[in-house]
């Protein structure tokens, strides 16, 4: 079932997800790294695992774990859905 797929993911803190397609430091009570989908080369990406969600202070763009993994990749839902699936596979 797509929906549990969608509840096992957001079990999951969002930085650590992230963290296999990104580099990300610890700021404040949040993460900041490089924005993939900017060309500025500064540290304008925010992941937030208290909201699950990302952003970009640059290009205004943001989302979750899943919708960061489609625009990353290049892929659709469920392939988002099942390669964050099989990252995290191993937790609990
Ligand atoms: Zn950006």
């Amino acid at each position: 079932m797509i929906k549990d797929k969608i509840e096992k993911i957001k079990t999951a803190n969002i930085s650590s997800i992230l963290r296999h397609f990104i580099r990300l430091k610890a700021h404040q009570n949040k993460y900041r790294g490089l924005c993939p989908f900017c060309d500025n080369r500064k540290e304008t990406l925010f992941v937030d695992d208290h909201k699950s969600i990302y952003y970009c202070s640059e290009d205004g763009g943001g989302g979750d774990a899943i919708s960061f993994v489609m625009n990353f990749k290049d892929i659709t839902f469920d392939e988002s859905l099942n390669l964050i699936l099989s990252l995290i596979g191993n937790q609990s």
